[in-house]
Order: structure tokens, then C-alpha cells, then sequence
């Protein structure tokens, strides 16, 4: 069997150990005889796995005693209605950083709860740099300012977070959770889409801070409220098993790796790599401002050649998968996740290398 690089920005590569070690066990967890697929959410054996994956992310995030840890479905966007239902509950007002594709659904969302408020945008320049937020450009009374603190499509990252006072600062982090040292207590609230850094779609966490729990109005659906969630263990109804149980494997390997610190190095130096080559090369350029670049998604393009599809094909061929930009930005984009080890981004590089000899 031979395994690809895969570049794509999600779902995307599940680090090899961790599907080793998923296929081991897949028919038959521990001695249950059953696959974690077939155990009931409320047995001993899932609630061993559910309560092992919270305290791992507690573990490799250092996160506060005083935040809860959801694991829910819906994905990133249904945290984009989810949050403003529960939180744009007192002044009805807040404030939003739109730094590209899923900020802006995250702001249309929010609108249809309250008054939203852009604070900074980037779009002036196709979302190419990550704008300056500073504590006077928020509404102190705003119950809450939103980020995305990794750009998936754009390619761009906050390198700091915004000082939001005492405005609760909620985050998606969707693309870039794990993939670096946070400190948890700047913020309200973070959430993430598993797919990207976590493990297999289908699950979404939500890192929340206690306070923000219970806000939300008595008509807020049940399965709608973080209180339903946080009061539930997130058990209230049948939660995504086996993508829990794959998070858990996830969360353990980085911990076995070293934590966020040692993941943090090895994805500063996978992105130094590309980044050095783009930046020697003669051919390829990058859209994106250079302190604004992220470590997880970089786009690459060729600029007034029209040799992208000519790319994507022969790379593919290599075994260099899904390296086609978005829809809306063009050219290139590698995702060079946590699980894509080294050696791919290497691989790529020595292609990107050949390619541009040809050319
Ligand atoms: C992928 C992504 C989303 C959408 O996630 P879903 O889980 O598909 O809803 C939202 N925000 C960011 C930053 C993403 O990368």
C-alpha cells in the first residue's frame, strides 16, 4: 500500500500512528469484542474514552480549570450561529475581524442575531494581510470580539492575539488548533472543526469559559445551548464516537511527541522550508504579506505563467496530492497540517525545485 502526501485543507491527513494504531484496534477495543463504532455512548468503555480525550486537550492546551470542554457536532459553522445565540444576548452587540472567506460567514451569521460591527478588515487588499487590532477599536460594552486566528483559504494568521480587555474574545480556530503553543485564558471561547487538526469530521470542540455558559434565552434549542453541552458531559444525546475516539488517539500523539511546544517547532520548521524555497525561487511567489503568513496553509503562485494545472497534475502523479488553491484565491495552496511529517514537505519542495528547472 502506498500512502500520499496529502496537502488538502481538510479533512485532511491523520498522523500514520495514529491509523495504526485505530486499525488495531478496530474490530476489537481493548477486550470488548467490539469496535468503538459499536459501544454504547453511555458504557464504561466509551465513557473511559471520552473522559481520557477531554483531559489529554486539557493536558497538551494547559487549559483552565475555570473552562469547560464541549465535543459537538456541526462543524465551524454552526459555531457561527451557535456562538452569537449564546453569547449576543446583553448589549446585543459585537465586534468582528473579517480576515477572509470564514470570517465573513461568521459576520453574516452574527448579523442575523444582533448588531455586528467589522472593527478590521484585510479585504481591501483580497484578504492578503492580517489588519492591526487594538484595545481602543472595541466597543467596551460588545459581548464579544470575533477572530479567526488561521485563514485557511488565504493563507494568512494572526502571529499575536488581540488584548480585548474585558470583551470576552471568541476564536475559530478551526485550521490551526494544536498546531502551536495558546495561551487558553485570553479568550472566551475557542472552537474548532476536528477535520483540520483534530482528527475526522463529524466532531466539533469548543474550549468555553464557565461564565459564558447559560446565557442563552429559554428558546434557544436544546441542542443549540453550550449549558445542554457543558451540563451533559457533552452526553445529552448520542455524541460522534469514534471521531471522539480518534481525537483522543490525535491528542495523545502529540502529547507523546513532546506537547504544543515540540509540535509548535517542528511546524516552524516544515513552514520555514517552503517558505525559504517560494522566497528563493524564481518562479514561484506568495500572495501573502510577510508577517501575516500562516504556518499551517500557504499558498504559492505562479505569476503570469499559466502552468497550474500542469502543476497540480504532475505533482499528483508524484504522490503530492490536492495541491489546487481555493476557488477564490488560485494558484497553489499546501496545507501542511500537524500529522503531514517533514519528509512531505521536503518532497515538495525537491518537486517545486524540478518543476521550476523545466520551466
Ligand atoms: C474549515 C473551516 C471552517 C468550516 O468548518 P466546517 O467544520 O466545515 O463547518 C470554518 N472556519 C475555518 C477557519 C475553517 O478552516
Amino acid at each position: 500500500m502506498n500512502r500520499v502526501y496529502n496537502f488538502s485543507a481538510g479533512p485532511s491527513m491523520l498522523p500514520l500512528p495514529v491509523l495504526e494504531k485505530a486499525q488495531k484496534e478496530l474490530l476489537s477495543y481493548g477486550d470488548s469484542g467490539m469496535s468503538v463504532m459499536e459501544l454504547s455512548h453511555r458504557s464504561a468503555l466509551f465513557t473511559e474514552i471520552i473522559t481520557e480525550a477531554e483531559q489529554l486537550i486539557r493536558q497538551v492546551m494547559e487549559i483552565p480549570d475555570n473552562y469547560k470542554v464541549l465535543f459537538m457536532q456541526g462543524g465551524a459553522s454552526q459555531q457561527f450561529s451557535m456562538v452569537p445565540m449564546n453569547l449576543l444576548v446583553k448589549s446585543k452587540k459585537a465586534d468582528f475581524v473579517n480576515t477572509g472567506s470564514w470570517s465573513k460567514k461568521a459576520i453574516s451569521e452574527a448579523k442575523k442575531f444582533g448588531d455586528v460591527r467589522v472593527i478590521a478588515s484585510s479585504e481591501d487588499e483580497n484578504f492578503t494581510y492580517i489588519p492591526k487590532v487594538d484595545q481602543g477599536m472595541i466597543n467596551p460594552e460588545a459581548d464579544y470580539v470575533h477572530i479567526t486566528t488561521n485563514n485557511t483559504i488565504e493563507g494568512t494568521a494572526f502571529s499575536e492575539i488581540p488584548d480585548t480587555g474585558d470583551v470576552p474574545l471568541v476564536a475559530d480556530m478551526s485550521s490551526n488548533i494544536l498546531s502551536e503553543q495558546i495561551d487558553v485564558s485570553k479568550f472566551g471561547l475557542i472552537y474548532a472543526g476536528a477535520q483540520k487538526n483534530i482528527g475526522p469530521a463529524g466532531l466539533t470542540v469548543v474550549i468555553i469559559r464557565e461564565d459564558l455558559i447559560g446565557q442563552a434565552s429559554e428558546t434557544c434549542p436544546a441542542m443549540l445551548n453550550y449549558k445542554t453541552f457543558s451540563d451533559s458531559g457533552s452526553l445529552y444525546n448520542t455524541p460522534p464516537t469514534f471521531s471522539i475516539y480518534m481525537a483522543k488517539l490525535v491528542f495523545e500523539w502529540i502529547n507523546d511527541l513532546g506537547g504544543l511546544k515540540e509540535m509548535e517547532r517542528i511546524n516552524r520548521e516544515k513552514a520555514q522550508i517552503l517558505y525559504d524555497y517560494i522566497e528563493a525561487s524564481d518562479l514561484f511567489d506568495s500572495p501573502v504579506n510577510k508577517e501575516s503568513r500562516s504556518i499551517m496553509n500557504i499558498p504559492f503562485i505562479i505569476p503570469n505563467r499559466d502552468l497550474d494545472a500542469e502543476f497540480i497534475k504532475e505533482a499528483k502523479a508524484s504522490g503530492l496530492e490536492t495541491l489546487k488553491g481555493h476557488r477564490s484565491v488560485g494558484g497553489m495552496r499546501a496545507s501542511i497540517y500537524n500529522a503531514m511529517p517533514i519528509e512531505g514537505v521536503k518532497e515538495l519542495v525537491a518537486f517545486m525545485k524540478e518543476f521550476e528547472s523545466k520551466h
